[in-house]
């Protein structure tokens, strides 16, 4: 089998190289790759390869419709919102993802941005470089607030967790029944959004999900309450969202994620709300969790040569 890793995965070099080895003793070519978004060149790279493996880059359609052996895609992320689902399925081919490895890294930041907007971090910062003092800016406790998580799988579980560490109530949106201890109650999406002091979005972003949160939804937040989106730019209205920020309809914000992947056009609405933390898609970008990434990829790949898929998305009926 001809193996192709079209993007690194944040490990060291020597982790890769082991693993080339051990494909290698099996038969096996591997190849690594730089990312280059470029379809041209991931269709040049991908063309006879059996497997390829890539992180959040983009995958070009072109290069399933290019391609003449391709039988797995291993994802080495949790979402798989940029990869040619259709196209894969069409065609037959498995898709893996790396369900997992980000769920402590994503939740920990999700408790970070709580904190960092109850205590007006971004302000006082601001105030303290500026001379200033925190008068008029104190904030709040996370201890005793109710969380809203919408979409409650591996990291809306773990997050609730985290939260009630804080003694915090924690109620629940998902599509499904969920049994989890840390969550007090499942309730509808407009019966969260009216209740929480904090909604926290973990659900994919799908048809059904896509602009899940827009004007009307927002309206029904408290005014004092706080949005948090960790899962993808698309589940929310960007404009919508600066539009209440601006307007102090809601008290704050926080966004790991857009509905384009950084870099922002500088003239991005949320870029300029005010009340507003931003990161570049960090959330499952540290350290230990590439480690795991990598792991849990490999996994998968050793799994699949054997015949046996794991961490499915999509696995062909024969
Ligand atoms: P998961 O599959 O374990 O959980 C997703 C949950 O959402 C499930 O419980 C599912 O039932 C629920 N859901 C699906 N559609 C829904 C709908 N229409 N309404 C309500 N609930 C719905 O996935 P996870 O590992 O917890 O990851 C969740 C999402 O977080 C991923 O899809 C990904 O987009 C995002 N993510 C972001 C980062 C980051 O760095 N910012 C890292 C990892 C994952």
């Amino acid at each position: 089998m001809k193996i192709v890793l079209l993007e690194g995965l944040g490990v060291p070099e020597s982790v890769l190289e082991e693993h080339a080895a051990r494909l290698q003793a099996m038969g096996h070519t591997f190849l690594a790759y730089e990312k280059d978004t470029s379809a041209r060149v991931q269709v040049e790279r991908s063309k006879d390869a059996d497997v390829i493996m890539l992180a959040n880059m983009p995958l070009d359609v072109s290069v399933l419709e290019q391609t003449t052996s391709l039988k797995f895609i291993n994802v080495a992320f949790t979402g798989v919102d940029h990869i040619p689902m259709e196209e894969a399925k069409k065609r037959k081919i498995a898709v893996s993802n790396a369900s997992g490895y980000a769920t402590q890294a994503v939740s920990e930041l999700c408790i970070s941005f709580m904190i960092q907007l109850l205590r007006n971090v971004n302000e006082t910062g601001k105030r303290c470089r500026e001379g200033g003092t925190k008068d008029g800016l104190v904030g709040n406790l996370l201890c005793g607030k109710t969380v809203g998580i919408v979409g409650a799988g591996a990291i809306g579980k773990k997050t609730a967790a985290l939260c009630k560490a804080f003694d915090c109530t924690v109620i629940a949106y998902n599509r499904s029944t969920v049994q989890d201890v840390s969550i007090d109650e499942q309730v509808s999406l407009e019966e969260l959004l009216k209740r929480a002091d904090i909604v926290s979005l973990h659900c994919p972003l799908t048809a059904e999900t896509k602009g899940m949160i827009g004007k009307q939804e927002l309206a029904l937040m408290k005014k004092q309450a706080i949005l948090i989106n960790t899962a993808r730019g698309g589940v929310i209205d960007s404009a919508a969202l600066a539009e209440a920020l601006r307007e102090d309809r809601i008290r704050g914000a926080a966004c790991d994620v857009f509905e384009m992947e950084p870099p922002l056009p500088t003239d991005h609405p949320l870029l300029h709300a005010p009340h507003m933390v931003v990161t570049p898609h960090i959330a499952f970008a540290s350290q230990e969790s590439m480690e795991q990434r990598a792991a849990i990829v490999f996994d998968n790949l050793y799994a699949w040569l054997e015949g046996k898929q794991k961490n499915s998305i999509y696995t062909p009926k024969l």
